[in-house]
């Protein structure tokens, strides 16, 4: 099925994609249209996830994608990027479940953990057959996660987990949870089970941004945990930071489908809409805003694009990705805010989607660290000089 949407393709962005990326994205592209776009008004009003979704990202690869082995698709970075571009055209909600899975549950496993950790969640975690959440941020610890006051205890035979975790997308829907916590002193990384005596969750109601999405808290009471739940390998704050260069990677592509979608829907309406007697798009302001919108989005593709090329050459570094999740962000929000004012009144209602883009990239720019965060990581790659204190 094809479809009537497509991204920008300005600076012809598309040749420069090999013929296995543009069928992948041909293909996320389909699945978003026919399974994910019929679904989002009642989700988003009713503020619940498309549980029903789950076990179909598990079939389309859509879960630990570049991961080789353990049953993981293995894709390119670039194919990965336009994979969750296609997904946050749909909804951030949706591309945030399996950038978690993803990013911040598999890519720990595989890459700080056991070989008998990796056999026992990976391949599940990739077909969906268990989901995933990262407890990193806490009530009192967000951009300064080194400031956390979850602890671990070194008991007879595990662990024991003390604290809470604030702001954890699939917290309570997860099977699992990748939670972060000082033992003596050093952040350590732990695979809690659901059902773990001492671990609780709660939902976090109320948002008005990524309303797709589950967002919970997640409760440590004297937990104790087995010694193999611990990641061998994540020993300090570089690991959990590891983790997020990599979903902030996917996050940099990923606004940039819901950029747009809302320039997409902003220039269709603008043809059609006649205001004074002459359509809207022929008016200088409206195409000012439009310029811009293509402006920023082509910059922001090409600059993702290379951040991908550089990545498959493992010359990617976490200030790079800082620049993109920067300026991604960013762009996509302003472009969103823009072609919400466009609509006029119809840019408030859930029959276009405009405004859930617009309000979802809110939280895009602050989780993950917020822009001004990233802003410090660039100013510190080009000064040599911290500035976060
Ligand atoms: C919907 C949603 C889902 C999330 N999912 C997860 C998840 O799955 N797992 C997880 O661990 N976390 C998650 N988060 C948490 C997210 O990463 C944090 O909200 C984010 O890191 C910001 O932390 P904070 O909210 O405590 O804000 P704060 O750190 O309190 O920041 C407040 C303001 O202070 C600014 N600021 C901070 N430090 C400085 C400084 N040095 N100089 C100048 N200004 C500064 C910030 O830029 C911001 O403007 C999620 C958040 C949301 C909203």
């Amino acid at each position: 099925m094809s479809t009537n949407y497509e991204s920008l393709n300005y600076m012809n962005f598309d040749s420069l994609l090999t013929d296995e990326e543009l069928m992948i994205r041909q293909t996320v592209r389909d699945f978003v249209t026919e399974k994910i776009d019929p679904v989002l008004m009642e989700s988003h009003r009713t503020e619940t996830f498309p549980k029903q979704l789950i076990p179909e990202f598990g079939k389309m690869g859509l879960l630990g994608s570049t991961i080789k082995g353990y049953d993981c698709p293995g894709i390119g970075h670039v194919a990965y990027g336009v994979l969750m571009e296609e997904l946050e055209r749909g909804d951030s909600g949706i591309r945030s479940f399996c950038s978690v899975q993803g990013a911040l549950v598999m890519y720990p496993i595989y890459a700080y953990g056991s070989e008998k950790q990796k056999e026992k969640y990976l391949p599940k975690l990739a077909k969906a057959e268990m989901i995933g959440c990262f407890g990193l941020t806490e009530p009192d610890a967000g951009s300064n996660p080194g400031g956390m006051t979850t602890r671990a205890e070194k008991v007879a035979g595990g662990y024991k987990l003390n604290g809470n975790k604030m702001w954890i997308t699939n917290g309570c829907v997860s099977d699992v949870a990748i939670v972060w916590a000082k033992l003596d002193g050093r952040i350590r990384g732990f695979i809690v089970d659901k059902g773990t005596p001492g671990f609780t969750t709660s939902t976090m109601k109320g948002k008005f941004s990524l309303r797709v999405s589950v967002t919970s808290e997640l409760h440590f009471q004297n937990c104790v945990v087995p010694e193999e739940n611990m990641l061998p390998n994540a020993d300090g704050l570089k690991a959990p930071l590891g983790c997020l260069t990599q979903a902030r990677y996917g996050i940099a592509w990923g606004v940039l489908g819901a950029a747009n979608h809302c320039y997409h829907t902003a220039l269709n309406y603008a043809k059609q809409r006649v205001i004074f007697d002459k359509p809207l798009a022929g008016y200088q302001l409206a195409q000012a805003k439009l310029a811009k919108m293509v402006q920023e989005i082509t910059k922001g593709q090409l600059l993702v694009l290379q951040a991908g090329r550089m990545k498959e050459k493992g010359e990617l570094m976490p200030h790079h990705v800082s620049l993109c999740k920067m300026n991604n962000c960013k762009i996509a929000l302003e472009t969103a805010r823009d072609a919400r004012d466009m609509l006029g009144g119809n840019g408030i209602i859930d029959e276009y989607p405009v405004i859930r883009h617009m309000l979802n990239l809110e939280t895009v720019n602050t989780y993950e660290g917020t822009e001004d965060i990233h802003r410090l990581v660039v100013g510190e790659a080009v000064t040599g000089i911290p500035a976060y204190r």
